[in-house]
């Protein structure tokens, strides 16, 4: 790193997963319990992105690393403002979460693994995405016919034998353990 990183107190919750794996309904809830406990949260979710400063892109290889890369640096700048930000991407490629780790300071980057089994995401299908895209009228979907990489070591690993709640639980046990906040408005 050459330029100067300045946390003050932010850090990032990086969800990653399947579309469809439940990223944005837990990462609502970690945002929820961090803002009652009078955390600065703010949460960037990739397809609330997508309809602005990454509507260029497309799901290519190329237009996903784009598209994590932009995200990653606006997160930068919100972390860098004393914020804690938690972003729910699909963010298929390990590159790309590296890419994002490593622009924060070691232990204020937590990496949120969803860890839903695609029959489990397309039986969901809450957005109609997976059969368009078996259908062949959505082209380059993660784990149809784009790959998605699995975290090897992310800091939190969430199935779905979790509850929402559950897994938002364990998400801000994780956050309270690595003494990222106060602990105390948090029980
Ligand atoms: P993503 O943001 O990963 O695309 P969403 O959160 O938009 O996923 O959708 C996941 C869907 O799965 C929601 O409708 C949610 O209510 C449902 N769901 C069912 N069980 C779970 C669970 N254990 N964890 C997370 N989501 C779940």
């Amino acid at each position: 790193m050459t330029q100067p990183r300045d946390d003050r107190h932010g850090f990032v919750v990086w969800f990653t997963g399947l579309s469809g794996a439940g990223k944005s309904t837990i990462a609502a809830l970690v945002e929820a319990r961090l803002r009652d406990a009078g955390v600065l949260v703010y949460n960037l979710d990739g397809d609330d992105v997508r309809r602005g400063l990454n509507r260029d892109l497309a799901y290519t290889d190329a237009d996903r690393v784009e598209s994590i890369r932009r995200i990653s640096e606006v997160t930068r700048l919100m972390v860098n403002a004393g914020l804690v930000v938690i972003v729910a991407a699909i963010s298929p490629f390990r590159e790309g979460r590296q890419y994002a780790r490593d622009l924060f300071h070691p232990g204020t980057f937590i990496e949120v693994h969803v860890d839903t089994p695609l029959e489990v995401a397309e039986a969901r299908d809450t957005k109609g995405l997976y059969r368009a895209a078996r259908e062949g009228r959505l082209a380059n979907f993660t784990g149809i016919d784009s790959p998605y990489e699995a975290p090897l070591e992310p800091e939190v690993r969430v199935t779905i034998s979790s509850t929402p709640d559950d897994a938002a639980g364990a998400i801000v046990e994780a956050i309270l353990a690595r003494g990222l906040v106060a602990d105390t408005p948090l029980q």
